[in-house]
């Protein structure tokens, strides 16, 4: 087998892949505990489906022709003949675990948060890896716009007040439902193949695989040919006219700010009617493009590509990844981490030998304590102790050990007493407070 070695000699990780330590692990565990939070408030609950899956389940749900399929699945073939696949979406495998599971039986709708990683193959750019981490939300069998307008306020929150990212721009579109769209999608086709030539190579191939992704295209040339195309806002049904409609005026009303964008269609074949994308207000006089942060849309089809049943969805995520590689660039990466207080100081075998025993007693009285027991001088975790800035350390030394006692030293003054293991928690508890 072939390995990845640098010029250290070293294996390395895999590329677009990333580890979380120290800091940026707290963060991300605080985002996320917020989140959760935010997300049980407004009715949710969690959800954790596998990180493998069937091939099958996306191939069918996303779409043959777009580029998840296409060339970013991780895929693996089991000894049994399995074609398993690294989730590279969450909204699919929820589905399968509402059919699976017959959650139709339950009170309708039904509402549910997860995060998770999951996996692309794709070039790694800004904020972008190949496991990247999602927070999502999904609410399954309801159609009403009312739900819709809940899974856009409660993502919107999140990432303001979870991760704490303001302004947000919320990005709106209707792209209708299998009907309305055919004879937009008719329409936009017989615009386009007007000018195939002008296109880019990317908008050519789309033109005949996916002609909704034409509005996808951010190239120069393109964007100009985009400017004259019809706008799928004139080709909706009255239904989907009245579900969007309705939309707009709930979002207006829960004083939600949002942005028309009629070139907004998401990628994935499944969406119907609503889609949105969150981005990030920068300022303009920066010269970067408007980031993305999340995004997601309705799915009244997809339940019934992947298992024949009649199930109006709706949901979203955003990219946690994304959120942390801009709090970081705003230098808003810092969780204060507590110094502690307490340092416990071991001298000689018998001392340390009892050291568990005797952090186990202050960790049930929720002392928190620092410590170094594989050390052994006094002066080196005297050293360690001030350098942590501890206000007291505990000293168990050969007498101490014996007599059942420990010394408490106050670091400032320097000034000592001894006291019984026994009296040990409420002496310091009188102490820190
Ligand atoms: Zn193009
Ligand atoms: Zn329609």
């Amino acid at each position: 087998m072939s390995k990845k070695i640098n010029n250290k000699g070293l294996i390395e990780r895999v590329r677009g892949m990333h580890d979380v330590m120290s800091n940026e692990y707290l963060i991300r565990k605080k985002i996320i505990e917020k989140a959760e939070n935010i997300a049980s408030f407004y009715g949710f609950e969690p959800i954790q489906t596998p990180h493998l899956e069937r091939a099958e389940l996306f191939t069918s749900a996303i779409g043959e022709s777009t580029d998840i399929i296409e060339k970013e699945m991780y895929k693996l073939k089991t000894k049994g003949g399995d074609n398993l696949v690294l989730r590279p979406e969450g909204t699919a495998p929820i589905v399968r675990a509402y059919i699976e599971h017959g959650m139709q039986t339950k009170p309708q709708p039904v509402m549910l948060y997860y995060h998770g990683s999951f996996f692309r193959h794709e070039r790694p750019q800004r904020g972008r890896s190949r496991e990247f981490q999602q927070f999502g939300l999904e609410i399954l069998g309801e159609e009403n716009s009312i739900v819709d307008a809940i899974i856009i306020k409660t993502l919107l929150t999140i990432l303001e007040e979870a991760v704490g990212i303001k302004p947000i721009s919320v990005h709106i579109n209707s792209i209708g439902d299998k009907e309305c769209r055919k004879v937009y999608q008719k329409e936009l086709t017989t615009y386009y193949k007007r000018k195939t030539n002008d296109l880019c190579k990317d908008c050519q191939y789309r033109l005949k695989s996916n002609p909704l992704r034409l509005l996808d295209c951010k190239n120069k040339e393109c964007d100009e040919i985009k400017q004259g195309a019809p706008q799928i806002i004139n080709y909706l049904c009255p239904g989907c006219t009245n579900h969007f409609k309705e939309l707009l005026e709930i979002l207006d009303a829960s004083e939600v700010s949002y942005f028309l964008d009629q070139y907004l269609v998401r990628g994935l074949d499944y969406y119907s009617r609503t889609a949105f994308e969150f981005f990030l207000e920068e300022n303009p006089d920066e010269e970067k493009m408007s980031l993305e942060l999340g995004g997601g849309g309705r799915y009244d089809s997809l339940a019934h590509i992947l298992g024949n049943k009649n199930i109006p969805g709706v949901g979203g995520a955003i990219g946690v990844d994304r959120a942390i590689k801009i709090l970081s660039e705003k230098k808003k990466l810092s969780v204060q981490t507590k110094t502690p207080e307490v340092f416990f100081i071991q001298l000689g075998s018998n001392a340390k030998y009892k050291s568990l025993f005797l952090l186990d007693i202050l960790r049930k009285a929720k002392i928190p304590i620092k410590h170094s027991l594989s050390r052994n001088s006094l002066k080196s975790q005297l050293k360690i102790a001030s350098k942590l800035g501890a206000s007291y350390v505990l000293i168990l030394g050969q007498k101490e050990t014996t007599d059942n006692t420990i010394i408490i030293r106050n670091m400032e003054t320097t000034s000592q007493e001894i006291v019984p293991i026994s009296k040990l928690v409420d002496r310091l508890k009188k102490k820190l407070k």
